[in-house]
Protein backbone atom coordinates (compact mmCIF):
# COMPACT_ATOMS: atom_id res chain seq x y z
CA UNK A 1 0.00 0.00 0.00
CA UNK A 2 1.05 3.70 -0.68
CA UNK A 3 -0.15 6.96 -0.89
CA UNK A 4 -0.83 8.61 -4.01
CA UNK A 5 -1.70 12.27 -2.13
CA UNK A 6 -1.23 14.07 1.30
CA UNK A 7 -3.27 16.31 2.72
CA UNK A 8 -1.48 17.09 6.17
CA UNK A 9 1.74 19.20 6.10
CA UNK A 10 2.87 22.86 6.87
CA UNK A 11 5.03 26.17 5.30
CA UNK A 12 7.02 28.99 6.92
CA UNK A 13 3.51 30.49 7.18
CA UNK A 14 3.35 27.74 10.45
CA UNK A 15 5.31 29.21 13.42
CA UNK A 16 6.68 25.50 14.02
CA UNK A 17 7.96 25.13 10.34
CA UNK A 18 10.47 26.69 7.85
CA UNK A 19 9.83 25.24 4.91
CA UNK A 20 9.26 27.41 1.65
CA UNK A 21 5.78 26.53 -0.20
CA UNK A 22 7.80 26.12 -3.31
CA UNK A 23 10.41 23.08 -2.01
CA UNK A 24 7.00 21.67 -0.31
CA UNK A 25 5.85 21.99 -4.00
CA UNK A 26 8.81 20.05 -5.55
CA UNK A 27 9.17 17.75 -2.46
CA UNK A 28 6.04 16.19 -3.58
CA UNK A 29 6.39 16.29 -6.76
CA UNK A 30 9.66 14.02 -6.82
CA UNK A 31 7.84 11.59 -4.74
CA UNK A 32 5.06 11.83 -7.53
CA UNK A 33 2.09 12.59 -5.37
CA UNK A 34 -0.81 13.65 -7.43
CA UNK A 35 -2.17 15.74 -4.98
CA UNK A 36 -1.51 18.23 -1.68
CA UNK A 37 -2.75 19.91 0.75
CA UNK A 38 -1.34 22.95 2.66
CA UNK A 39 -1.99 22.66 6.06
CA UNK A 40 -1.07 25.54 8.03
CA UNK A 41 -2.25 25.86 11.80
CA UNK A 42 -5.44 28.64 12.00
CA UNK A 43 -4.49 31.58 13.44
CA UNK A 44 -5.65 31.29 17.06
CA UNK A 45 -2.74 29.75 18.26
CA UNK A 46 -0.24 32.59 19.36
CA UNK A 47 2.93 30.18 19.32
CA UNK A 48 2.03 27.62 15.90
CA UNK A 49 -0.35 29.62 13.73
CA UNK A 50 -1.25 31.50 11.01
CA UNK A 51 -1.86 35.31 11.08
CA UNK A 52 -5.54 35.32 9.88
CA UNK A 53 -4.09 37.98 6.98
CA UNK A 54 -1.13 36.05 5.63
CA UNK A 55 -3.95 33.52 4.37
CA UNK A 56 -4.57 35.33 1.22
CA UNK A 57 -0.76 35.41 0.68
CA UNK A 58 -0.50 31.41 1.03
CA UNK A 59 -3.21 31.28 -1.65
CA UNK A 60 -1.74 34.08 -3.90
CA UNK A 61 1.79 31.88 -3.87
CA UNK A 62 -0.16 28.52 -4.51
CA UNK A 63 -1.79 30.36 -7.51
CA UNK A 64 1.46 31.74 -8.93
CA UNK A 65 3.14 28.45 -8.66
CA UNK A 66 0.24 26.15 -9.72
CA UNK A 67 1.01 26.71 -13.60
CA UNK A 68 4.74 26.14 -12.99
CA UNK A 69 3.94 22.30 -11.37
CA UNK A 70 0.82 21.00 -13.52
CA UNK A 71 1.80 17.64 -12.57
CA UNK A 72 0.26 17.84 -8.77
CA UNK A 73 -2.64 19.16 -7.89
CA UNK A 74 -1.97 21.96 -5.07
CA UNK A 75 -4.94 22.43 -2.28
CA UNK A 76 -4.96 25.39 -0.20
CA UNK A 77 -5.85 24.05 2.73
CA UNK A 78 -5.70 25.02 6.96
CA UNK A 79 -5.16 22.82 10.35
CA UNK A 80 -7.85 24.64 12.15
CA UNK A 81 -7.78 24.71 15.87
CA UNK A 82 -10.54 23.22 17.56
CA UNK A 83 -11.53 25.59 20.52
CA UNK A 84 -14.15 24.40 22.58
CA UNK A 85 -16.95 21.64 23.75
CA UNK A 86 -19.08 23.46 21.29
CA UNK A 87 -17.03 22.41 18.32
CA UNK A 88 -16.01 26.03 16.98
CA UNK A 89 -12.93 26.46 14.80
CA UNK A 90 -10.49 29.28 13.56
CA UNK A 91 -11.96 29.40 10.06
CA UNK A 92 -14.13 32.32 9.49
CA UNK A 93 -16.53 32.37 6.67
CA UNK A 94 -14.12 34.62 4.08
CA UNK A 95 -11.26 32.25 4.63
CA UNK A 96 -13.39 28.87 3.64
CA UNK A 97 -14.43 30.64 0.92
CA UNK A 98 -10.85 30.52 -0.60
CA UNK A 99 -10.13 27.40 1.27
CA UNK A 100 -10.34 23.67 -0.81
CA UNK A 101 -9.42 21.50 1.79
CA UNK A 102 -10.28 21.91 6.20
CA UNK A 103 -8.42 19.52 8.65
CA UNK A 104 -9.12 20.12 12.40
CA UNK A 105 -7.81 19.09 15.09
CA UNK A 106 -7.01 19.63 18.84
CA UNK A 107 -4.21 21.96 20.04
CA UNK A 108 -2.84 22.49 23.57
CA UNK A 109 -2.34 26.05 23.84
CA UNK A 110 -4.70 27.68 21.35
CA UNK A 111 -6.84 30.93 22.05
CA UNK A 112 -10.15 29.46 23.69
CA UNK A 113 -13.17 31.89 23.31
CA UNK A 114 -14.91 29.96 26.59
CA UNK A 115 -14.11 26.86 28.64
CA UNK A 116 -11.16 28.66 29.57
CA UNK A 117 -10.33 25.33 31.84
CA UNK A 118 -10.46 22.94 28.85
CA UNK A 119 -6.60 22.87 28.22
CA UNK A 120 -5.76 22.76 32.19
CA UNK A 121 -8.64 19.67 31.89
CA UNK A 122 -6.48 18.25 29.32
CA UNK A 123 -2.97 18.77 31.37
CA UNK A 124 -4.14 17.76 34.52
CA UNK A 125 -5.54 14.53 32.92
CA UNK A 126 -1.91 12.37 32.73
CA UNK A 127 -2.22 12.60 36.51
CA UNK A 128 -5.59 11.91 37.84
CA UNK A 129 -8.36 9.70 36.41
CA UNK A 130 -10.92 11.80 37.49
CA UNK A 131 -9.50 14.61 35.46
CA UNK A 132 -9.05 12.19 32.94
CA UNK A 133 -12.89 11.36 32.52
CA UNK A 134 -13.33 14.94 32.27
CA UNK A 135 -11.10 15.20 29.68
CA UNK A 136 -12.62 12.15 27.30
CA UNK A 137 -15.59 14.24 27.80
CA UNK A 138 -14.60 17.83 27.00
CA UNK A 139 -12.61 16.46 24.10
CA UNK A 140 -15.23 14.31 22.29
CA UNK A 141 -17.86 17.07 22.53
CA UNK A 142 -15.76 19.00 21.22
CA UNK A 143 -14.83 16.82 18.11
CA UNK A 144 -18.32 15.10 17.39
CA UNK A 145 -19.35 19.00 17.55
CA UNK A 146 -17.05 20.30 15.59
CA UNK A 147 -17.43 17.84 12.37
CA UNK A 148 -21.52 18.53 13.32
CA UNK A 149 -20.96 22.28 12.71
CA UNK A 150 -18.51 22.56 10.63
CA UNK A 151 -17.88 21.40 6.66
CA UNK A 152 -14.69 19.31 7.54
CA UNK A 153 -12.46 17.34 5.49
CA UNK A 154 -10.25 15.58 8.02
CA UNK A 155 -9.71 15.22 12.15
CA UNK A 156 -6.45 15.49 12.86
CA UNK A 157 -4.56 13.08 15.26
CA UNK A 158 -7.90 12.75 16.65
CA UNK A 159 -6.91 11.32 21.11
CA UNK A 160 -2.90 12.76 20.40
CA UNK A 161 -3.50 15.81 22.21
CA UNK A 162 -6.06 14.62 24.48
CA UNK A 163 -7.87 11.84 24.94
CA UNK A 164 -11.43 11.33 23.60
CA UNK A 165 -14.18 8.19 23.07
CA UNK A 166 -13.53 6.81 19.82
CA UNK A 167 -16.47 5.07 19.39
CA UNK A 168 -18.50 8.56 20.06
CA UNK A 169 -15.93 10.16 17.74
CA UNK A 170 -16.49 7.95 14.97
CA UNK A 171 -19.95 7.33 14.77
CA UNK A 172 -20.15 10.91 14.30
CA UNK A 173 -17.76 10.83 11.65
CA UNK A 174 -19.55 8.55 9.68
CA UNK A 175 -22.44 9.94 10.23
CA UNK A 176 -21.19 13.52 8.96
CA UNK A 177 -18.91 11.98 6.35
CA UNK A 178 -15.92 13.75 8.54
CA UNK A 179 -12.35 11.41 7.56
CA UNK A 180 -10.03 10.40 10.56
CA UNK A 181 -6.59 10.80 10.11
CA UNK A 182 -3.81 8.38 10.70
CA UNK A 183 -1.18 10.51 11.64
CA UNK A 184 2.67 9.16 10.92
CA UNK A 185 4.35 12.02 13.03
CA UNK A 186 1.76 11.11 16.32
CA UNK A 187 0.95 7.83 17.53
CA UNK A 188 -2.96 8.11 17.32
CA UNK A 189 -5.12 6.66 15.63
CA UNK A 190 -4.01 3.98 17.32
CA UNK A 191 -4.16 0.52 15.82
CA UNK A 192 -7.34 -0.18 18.40
CA UNK A 193 -8.78 3.11 17.82
CA UNK A 194 -8.65 2.15 13.75
CA UNK A 195 -10.09 -0.96 14.75
CA UNK A 196 -13.18 0.56 16.49
CA UNK A 197 -13.47 2.95 14.27
CA UNK A 198 -14.03 0.75 11.26
CA UNK A 199 -16.69 -1.15 12.64
CA UNK A 200 -18.60 2.59 12.44
CA UNK A 201 -17.55 2.92 8.39
CA UNK A 202 -15.14 5.54 8.71
CA UNK A 203 -12.88 6.09 6.19
CA UNK A 204 -9.48 7.42 6.65
CA UNK A 205 -6.50 9.22 5.71
CA UNK A 206 -3.24 9.15 5.85
CA UNK A 207 -0.84 11.95 6.35
CA UNK A 208 2.43 12.60 7.20
CA UNK A 209 2.05 16.27 9.18
CA UNK A 210 5.23 17.18 7.92
CA UNK A 211 7.08 20.36 9.11
CA UNK A 212 10.21 19.58 7.68
CA UNK A 213 10.39 19.27 3.67
CA UNK A 214 12.05 15.52 4.40
CA UNK A 215 9.26 13.97 5.98
CA UNK A 216 6.39 15.35 3.60
CA UNK A 217 4.45 12.46 1.43
CA UNK A 218 6.65 10.22 4.29
CA UNK A 219 4.17 7.42 6.37
CA UNK A 220 6.01 4.34 6.87
CA UNK A 221 3.85 4.30 10.93
CA UNK A 222 0.90 5.15 9.52
CA UNK A 223 0.58 2.47 7.16
CA UNK A 224 2.07 -0.34 9.50
CA UNK A 225 -1.23 0.99 11.99
CA UNK A 226 -3.31 0.81 8.90
CA UNK A 227 -2.60 -2.33 8.11
CA UNK A 228 -2.05 -4.36 11.50
CA UNK A 229 -5.59 -2.87 12.11
CA UNK A 230 -6.88 -4.53 8.61
CA UNK A 231 -7.77 -1.59 6.54
CA UNK A 232 -6.91 -1.89 3.23
CA UNK A 233 -6.78 0.71 0.08
CA UNK A 234 -10.90 0.81 0.02
CA UNK A 235 -10.73 2.38 3.73
CA UNK A 236 -7.98 4.64 3.33
CA UNK A 237 -9.37 7.90 0.73
CA UNK A 238 -5.24 8.71 -0.68
CA UNK A 239 -4.23 5.00 -0.37
CA UNK A 240 -3.86 2.92 -3.19
CA UNK A 241 -2.28 -0.76 -4.13
CA UNK A 242 1.50 -0.55 -5.54
ZN1 LIG B 1 -1.84 19.16 14.66
ZN1 LIG C 1 -0.21 19.56 11.68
Amino acid sequence: MKIRADYHMHSRYSGDCKNEIEDVIKRACELGLKEIAITDHGPAHDGYGIKRQDYWKIKAEIDLLKPKYPQIQILLGLESNILGTEGEIDLDDEMREICDWVNAGYHFGSRLKKDFGFHLVNFMSRFSKHFYQKAVEQNTSAVVNAMKRNEIHMITHPGAKGPIDIHRVAQAAAETGTMLEINNSHGHLTVDEIKVAKTYGVKFVVCSDAHKIEKIGIVPESIKRAVEAGLTVENIYNAESE
